[in-house]
């Protein structure tokens, strides 16, 4: 139980889907499904390129139909520990023990003025790229979730496996969610379950829809939405951005 808090109209849990890296299979098959099943999600978009007016054009489309566009930053910087060690060097230099943190805040601030730019109301929340929220290594690695938290209402990280956000207690900057790539839509159900009896915040991270890297299949996610519309009386589902300001508002008037 949260204690004082309450979700709006009597519900007991919230859920965010949220679906990173701005994926062709995303519009392809978890578009019109969400649609089928009036759920709004967050995706998360990486404006890199200099075509980048045209890669958000279908993601203003889904700002247009309620959906948020999140920040996932320009270049999609991770550990530098994902490659594989070259005598001549990284491929990717610019991974994240590598960069500062004015390295990392300028990535971000580039992706932010760009979806901006195309969608207005876009880029009020964010999602760190692997999960990861730091720059450097060892002595001089640095949390740039400060840094996150000056520019957007939300931020969404990993989360530990069965546990959702307390919307009292958990920091907005660092939300946990859980990597949903290959669950059954028995195992999404069953974590929306145990939420609701703690009246938390389920956030579920989607990647591919039906084949290509952590990908879920369209018949699970059906099974999921399935089970999210037939319960609508008791769980709220919203993008993160909509979850968050609620909470702030819930918070202010506890004084918290
Ligand atoms: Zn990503």
């Amino acid at each position: 139980m949260s204690g004082p808090f309450k979700w709006p109209e009597g519900k007991k849990l919230a859920v965010s889907l949220t679906f990173d890296d701005g994926l062709p299979s995303q519009l392809k098959f978890a578009a019109p499904l969400l649609e089928k099943f009036n759920i709004r999600a967050t995706f998360y978009v990486n404006p890199r390129g200099e075509d980048y007016k045209s890669f958000l054009k279908p993601w203003k489309d889904m700002a247009d139909r309620g959906h948020e566009i999140g920040n996932h930053t320009l270049t999609h910087p991770c550990s530098c520990n994902f490659q594989v060690y070259r005598r001549e060097g990284l491929q990717n230099p610019r991974c994240l023990e590598n960069m500062s943190l004015e390295d990392i805040k300028a990535d971000i601030l580039e992706a932010h003025r760009r979806i901006r730019e195309v969608i207005p109301e876009g880029s009020r929340t964010f999602a760190y790229p692997c999960y990861q929220t730091y720059v450097g290594r060892g002595k001089t690695k640095k949390s740039y979730v400060p840094i996150v938290a000056e520019t957007f209402l939300a931020a969404r990280g990993w989360g530990e496996p069965v546990c959702a956000n307390s919307p009292l207690l958990c920091d907005l900057h660092e939300l946990w969610s859980w990597p949903a790539h290959r669950m059954s839509y028995e195992e999404m159900i069953g974590l929306a379950v145990k939420s609701s009896y703690e009246e938390r915040w389920a956030i579920y991270t989607f990647h591919n829809v039906n084949g290509g890297y952590l990908s879920v299949s369209d018949y699970d996610l059906t099974g999921f939405l399935k089970f999210l519309k037939d319960h609508e009386d008791e769980i709220w589902v919203a993008p993160v951005c909509e979850v968050a300001e609620y909470i702030l508002e819930e918070r202010a008037k506890l004084g918290l």
